[in-house]
């Protein structure tokens, strides 16, 4: 709507110089851009940005957007009103064809002013909530349009779908309307929302300029954002936190290898109900579940796979006709796929540390498998009762010094990054021919490094973690997952991660 792309980058710094660069990086992956002058130092800095933009021949073809939000409205420039505007009708006059005006600087503004100064341009009014959603949006609507804007932007902080999507509907009820439903909550509607006619999604080139923004490079690249359209599948996970989860670049990935018309999305869920309300609505196809809700969602689903509730935890769910959901747990056949080639199971006697949700997994499937499984666990109780349950026995850590396994498998989050100093064996206790980390953040744990130490082999999660995302994948869409290409994705990831630590 406000130019022919779906994503429109953000360019935001306090240096002309460096507006310029994100400029032209911005261009190279969208044809619409928002400016953000109030980013820039102070007045001379802006102007000096602006004098450059009208030489320069970057902006052809492109459609830009100058912003110059005041404090008052969330943005960053302290000067008066007056000088704002001044700055928006050099933008104009630099190439920009839309500018962004809030409501707090526009309702102190006589229209006619607004006419002489900036009639050239094209007006956004923009009315912004970074506190949690305005009680009535009508009435917001309303009021800015009441100035006869050539389009209204509203941009809510959002802390659940249900709220995202009433800010959504915003722009399908109407034309010339930019919905934001800003925060990490609200971030699968604002991508989701591109899927319709005039979606648009703001991307910033590197600097944040709104809660829960996801990068340009990422939309373009992870996400495909551009290539959504109404045909487009919807995938994604749903925990508590999510931001660190790499699923989305193992499945996407996955679809784009495929060539597969579909996006996976991360969803935070702090509210099952919420996200299980939004998703005929939202059109999702099916998800991954993750912390905190692998067992609780098993009470809102319509039908289970016998060996996930058996296990008592899903991690994958497919949406069918009616919206019915089915789980599955692929955590199970994952831990089969990293072991079996290493020993075989049938007959050894395997240590799992842990009696949480993926110990659970581990335990029946090695026991399945026809493994003897002996469990290890901080809280006693919990390990005599999976120990029961998958017809393995409970062990002290007194004894572990004394025992000798086939295998030990680590399922709890000891060693997991930030605290990736911690172990939770000791050296000693590893009396094994094979240790298996179920964390892939970081691949080498120190329980690993401890095992490889003394001469034993190691497996770290990412194994298990490829395995269980391309299970999922194959549920959702009943072809051979591009398991190589997931693989790569993951690894580059996590090696982009260490990288940075
Ligand atoms: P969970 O259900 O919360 O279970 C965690 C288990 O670890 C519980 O038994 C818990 O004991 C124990 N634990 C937690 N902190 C501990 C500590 N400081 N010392 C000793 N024991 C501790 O979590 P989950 O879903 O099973 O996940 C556990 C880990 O498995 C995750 O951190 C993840 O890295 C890994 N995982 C990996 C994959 C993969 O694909 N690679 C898949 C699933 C899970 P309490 O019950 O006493 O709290």
């Amino acid at each position: 709507m406000l130019g022919r792309d779906k994503i429109c980058a953000v360019v935001a710094a306090a240096k002309s110089q460096a507006m310029h660069r994100q400029l032209a990086r911005a261009l190279r992956e969208t044809r619409t851009a928002e400016l953000r002058l109030d980013w820039l130092a102070d007045d001379q800095e802006i102007t000096r940005f602006l004098k450059r933009l009208a030489d320069t021949r970057l902006r052809a073809g492109a459609t830009l957007i100058a912003t110059c939000r005041r404090r008052e409205a969330g943005g960053r420039y302290r000067g008066s009103i007056a000088k704002q505007l001044v700055h928006l009708s050099e933008a104009v006059r630099a190439g920009c064809a839309w500018y962004d005006l809030e409501i707090e600087s526009a309702s102190k503004c006589p229209p006619e002013l607004l006419d002489v100064l900036l009639g050239e341009g094209r007006e956004l009014r923009s009315a912004h909530f970074f506190q949690g959603m305005p009680r009535n949006l009508k009435r917001v609507v309303a009021e800015l349009e009441r100035g006869r804007p050539d389009a209204i932007k509203v941009a809510a902080q959002c802390d659940s779908l249900a709220d995202s999507l009433k800010v959504a509907r915003l722009s399908r009820t109407r034309r010339n309307v930019v919905a934001i439903p800003m925060g990490e909550v609200g971030l699968p509607v604002r991508f989701l929302m591109l899927r319709e006619r005039g979606g648009v999604a703001y991307a910033p080139v590197e600097n944040t300029t709104a809660p829960g923004q996801i990068s340009l490079e990422e939309m373009k690249n992870l996400y495909r954002a551009d290539h959504f359209d109404g045909r487009t599948g919807v995938y994604g996970v749903i925990g508590d936190p999510i931001g660190h989860s790499l699923s989305p670049q193992m499945q996407n990935a996955a679809f784009e290898a495929r060539r597969i018309n579909a996006v996976y999305l991360p969803f935070l869920v702090h509210d099952l109900g919420d996200f299980l309300g939004a998703v005929e609505e939202l059109r999702i196809r099916g998800f991954s579940v993750t912390i905190p809700h692998k067992e609780r969602i098993l009470r809102h689903l319509d039908g289970c796979d016998p060996l996930a509730a058996k296990i008592g935890a899903v991690n994958t769910v497919v949406v069918r006709g009616g919206g019915k959901l089915y789980g599955y747990n692929t955590d199970y056949v994952s831990v089969l796929r990293a072991l079996e080639p290493r020993i075989p199971l049938r007959g050894s006697r395997v240590l799992i540390v842990g009696a949480g949700g993926a110990a659970r997994a581990v335990a029946f499937a090695l026991a399945e498998a026809g493994a003897t499984v002996c469990i290890f666990a901080r809280r006693r109780e919990k390990a005599k009762s999976l120990a029961r349950a998958a017809g393995g026995e409970a062990v002290a850590r007194n004894q572990l010094r004394r025992e000798y396994f086939d295998a030990i498998v680590n399922a709890t989050p000891v060693g997991m990054h930030p605290n990736v100093g911690r172990s939770p064996l000791e050296a000693r206790e590893l009396n094994c021919r094979l240790v298996f980390d179920t964390i892939y953040r970081p691949r080498a744990t120190k329980l690993l490094q401890l095992a490889a130490r003394r001469g034993i082999e190691t497996i770290s999660g990412d194994e298990m973690f490829i395995a269980q995302g391309a299970a999922q994948w194959e549920i959702w869409t009943g072809e051979r997952a591009p398991v190589e290409a997931m693989r790569r994705a993951v690894v580059r990831a996590l090696k982009r991660e260490e990288k940075g630590r």
